[in-house]
């Protein structure tokens, strides 16, 4: 990167961008991983490093976002929606980060596979003991689906853990992505002595001094340099040596135009805990991560340079107090320079919404900025006019496509203490699904509704706000139903012929679109080789 004051430009990665006010380049990405890899560590020592927090756990520390998370759920909360660790904003080095949160643990829910269309990029943690985890798996599975580029980071090399060709081997095959190895730990767990970064030239060592441990840099190194030999014992210095080698001869080096399709991701090893590959990895997403794309829109994608405003919803966060309906929907701005005030029209409802109090995220230190940009994300605060997937553009006929709708992972029979409010229910579970807070099954046969969420979180969303806002008692029960696909079959009789033969497993969802509902993932498995004309699908994209 360069930065050119005297012409005021920045030129990243070939790219000229002007240094003005808020013109910033953009890197707008997500940090994926399996809960405790290291995803809030490694957050807060990338906002430490990019200047966003002065100490480590100064606002981002584990028992805030507890603590933030709890206050939202409670319904007796004053008014006041906390969407402050959502986005997280930092300007380092001639850039804008927007860092958007992906809740993990007991939150995880559809805005966490959601928040993923509305980034460039994604940073991928592993802890290096353990490798790829389930969580991960999925959400590298929606990222693919957008075919978002991946930076991997190998976290936890201070701690025993599995040889780096071992997790680059697992990399390559669970995820079929082929992996460049950025840097290199020297040593691991008792025997870490280090990191080398290939790509930098450099390499960072450990010295134990008064027992803290504190690092050395050697510039320029190489991996023969005299530093490097008198810093580290020979056995060490060789093992690295012999790694570099191989890592030379098994992997492909860095391709951004592969990594930019998705294809390849570029491996940094670090430990979060102990700040060690941060800088790198900030880096990595300074040099390689990608500027604000074009979206995927109808009737043409939607260019970042084009100069009017538009933008999709990817998540809403609703306020628990009863007595304020008011909701904030969370929106990528994909074109344009998005101003206060500002009329959008809502491709939906063919409504216009005027934009009078936009929550705009500001890096620390900033004076009050009163516009966001391409990749930029704005809060919109509302009651309940604006859903997941909306388009909101100063041009009319526009509509962002691909935001993905995911099959349920726990499906639910709702259980109304009233008999004799059903309409109610009914109506109340349509608007939720509408929202995009839970989907909502009619069996074909039968009168019990059934819900599905993607986690548990969503479950007591549905019934805090059903009780808050439509005066409704629920609950919900077992069902025998473990998962959902939606059905789509071209050929007319054949329809006709799956619905006789597979009646008791279907139902419609919110949509009026036909679902297959599986006790389990043999049943699932055994009705698509009986039916192999049927497509079964995990995930269906809202147009
Ligand atoms: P999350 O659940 O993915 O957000 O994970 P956390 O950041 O909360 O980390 C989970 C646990 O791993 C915590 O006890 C951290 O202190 C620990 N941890 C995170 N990074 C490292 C690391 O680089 N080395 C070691 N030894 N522990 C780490």
């Amino acid at each position: 990167m360069l930065i050119d004051q005297q012409a005021g430009t920045v030129t990243v990665e070939g790219e000229d961008w002007p240094v003005v006010a808020d013109a910033l380049p953009r890197r707008t990405f997500a940090i994926i991983s399996h809960p405790d890899a290291g995803k809030t560590t490694l957050t807060e020592k990338l906002l430490h490093e990019g200047g966003a927090i002065r100490e480590a756990g100064e606002v981002f520390s584990k028992g805030n976002r507890r603590r933030a998370r709890s206050d939202w759920m409670a319904i007796e909360q004053q008014r006041g929606i906390s969407v402050t660790s959502s986005v997280m904003t930092f300007e380092h080095q001639g850039i804008r980060f927007n860092l958007l949160d992906t809740p993990g643990h007991e939150d995880f829910s559809e805005d966490t596979y959601r928040t993923l269309t509305a980034v460039d990029c994604a940073v991928m943690v592993i802890d290096a003991a353990k490798g790829i985890e389930a969580q991960t798996l999925k959400l590298f599975e929606v990222c693919r689906l957008r075919s978002i580029p991946i930076i991997t980071f190998i976290n936890k090399i201070d701690r025993e853990g599995r040889s780096p060709f071992e997790l680059l081997d697992e990399i390559a095959d669970k995820l079929a992505l082929d992996t460049a190895p950025m840097s290199w730990p020297i040593g691991m767990g008792g025997m870490f002595r280090g990191l080398y970064s290939f790509e930098e030239d450099r390499a960072w060592l450990i010295d134990k001094v008064g027992g803290a441990l504190c690092p050395t840099i050697i510039d320029g190194a190489g991996l023969d340099d005299e530093r490097l030999l008198a810093a580290v014992s020979s056995q060490t210095h060789d093992g690295l040596l012999e790694d570099a080698a191989l890592a030379a001869e098994a992997c492909p080096a860095f391709d951004r135009t592969a990594f930019l399709s998705g294809d390849m991701t570029p491996v940094y090893f670090g430990s979060a805990l102990r700040k060690y590959g941060i800088a790198s990895l900030l880096s990595a997403l300074a040099r390689h991560a990608p500027p604000p794309q074009p979206q995927p829109a109808l009737p043409e994608p939607v260019e970042p340079d084009a100069s009017d405003v538009a933008g999709f919803v990817f998540k809403m966060q609703a306020n628990m107090d009863p007595n304020h309906r008011d909701r904030v929907a969370f929106m990528r701005v994909c074109s344009g320079t998005l101003k206060r005030g500002m009329k959008l029209g809502n491709s939906r409802t063919g409504k216009t919404i005027g934009l009078h109090n936009p929550i705009f995220f500001l890096a620390r230190d900033r004076e009050l900025t009163e516009e966001a940009r391409p990749g930029d994300i704005v809060g919109i605060p509302n009651h309940g006019t604006l859903r997941v997937g909306d388009t909101l553009s100063e041009r009319s006929g526009l509509a962002f496509t691909g935001l993905p709708d995911f099959a349920p992972e726990i499906l639910r029979r709702v259980r109304l203490d009233d008999p004799m409010k059903i309409k109610q229910m009914r109506k109340a579970l349509l608007d939720l699904a509408e929202e995009g807070i839970a989907r909502v099954f009619r069996p074909l046969e039968g009168s019990n509704w059934v819900v599905g969420v993607v986690g548990a979180l969503q479950l007591e969303v549905i019934s805090t706000r059903s009780e808050a806002e439509y005066g409704l008692a629920i609950g919900f029960e077992a069902t025998a139903y473990e998962t959902a696909r939606w059905i789509d079959i071209a050929d007319e009789p054949m329809r006709k012929r799956f619905i006789a033969s597979q009646r008791a497993n279907l139902a419609e969802d919110g949509d009026d679109a036909l679902v297959f509902l599986a006790r389990n993932g043999w049943e699932l498995e055994r009705v698509q080789k009986e039916w192999p004309e049927v497509s079964f699908s995990a995930v269906r994209e809202r147009i």
